[in-house]
């Protein structure tokens, strides 16, 4: 992969660009920003236990997820990668400040499909197949099963995985469980995708494969990506990283990468299709 190299971009009003994600110093003037935000939170803090136990695991954190947008959530263990995509995910609840989810149409968890998460294990149900595994989410949401049964094997096509279909979860390697799971995303189709660490327990060849899979999958079906990751490789695959460190978003250091460099139509998939057949992943 060539190295990209960064550049800060804004329109001429200094404002940031509607394509891609930003992250705004506290205070910032979000009303600059449409609603197609998919997620935006002003301020958003998260404290564990109380008193002498607390455990602030972010602070104030203020940013916004755009449609398509590909960000890196960077920063070592510890510093609130986790608790800030959680929150992102409505799967927590903030201690301080908002989070709003305009270009999502309400909260995560009161609509189908409109989330899709990634976590570090790959969380597949060991007595379903493959192909069960994938159509699951979308028969819990009431997807008629012809459907399901259609959109999960469309997905495990798209990602190299048809032979493996009515596989059980413990007869794949780590990059073909994973890649499940992802096929499992796409076909629920969400707006935005959210991946904590997903490649962490890969061997380097897989993890990349694995993040290229990522990124063609949410280019597939016009989905923004966010990852949490301490690993630079993979944060340097996004157009944008946001730094964290000690619960600390650092918007100052926040890299956006330039107009070139964000077209879409510049990324070429045809490459990164050529590797899912990969053995090793
Ligand atoms: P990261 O994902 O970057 O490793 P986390 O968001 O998991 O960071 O954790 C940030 C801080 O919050 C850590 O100090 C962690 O111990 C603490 N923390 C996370 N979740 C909980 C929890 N459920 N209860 C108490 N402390 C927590
Ligand atoms: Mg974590």
């Amino acid at each position: 992969m060539t190295a990209r190299q960064p550049s800060y971009r804004s329109t001429p009003n200094g404002s940031p660009t509607n394509s891609a994600a930003v992250a705004m110093p506290s205070g910032a003037n979000t009303t600059t920003v449409a609603d197609s935000a998919l997620a935006r939170c002003q301020g958003v803090g998260r404290t564990y236990g109380t008193g002498e136990r607390a455990v602030v695991a972010v602070y104030d954190a203020t940013c916004v997820v755009l449609a398509r947008d590909r960000v890196a959530i960077m920063g070592p263990s510890g510093s609130g990668k986790s608790t800030l995509l959680h929150l992102l995910a409505g799967l927590e609840t903030t201690s301080t400040g908002q989070i709003s989810w305009p270009g999502l149409e309400g909260h995560p968890r009161d609509g189908a499909h409109r989330v899709g998460l990634v976590f570090q294990a790959p969380t597949l149900i060991p007595s379903m197949t493959v192909l069960e595994n994938v159509e699951l989410p979308m028969l819990l949401t009431d997807t008629p099963t012809g459907e399901a049964a259609d959109r999960a094997r469309a997905a495990l096509d798209l990602l190299d995985l048809d032979g493996l279909r009515g596989d059980l979860p413990q007869e794949l390697s780590g990059g073909q469980a994973q890649r499940v799971v992802i096929a499992r995303v796409l076909a629920a189709r969400p707006r935005l995708i959210l991946a904590d660490e997903p490649t962490s327990q890969l061997d380097r060849h897989t993890a990349d494969h694995v993040a290229d899979v990522l990124i063609q999958v949410s280019d597939e079906i016009d989905a923004a990506l966010v990852v949490a990751t301490h690993d630079p490789a993979i944060g340097a695959r996004m157009r944008t990283a946001w730094p964290m460190h000690d619960g600390r978003l650092h918007p100052a250091t926040t890299r956006q990468f330039s107009a070139a460099n964000t077209d879409r139509s510049s990324v070429d998939t045809s490459a990164r299709r050529g590797h899912t057949g990969s053995d090793h992943a």
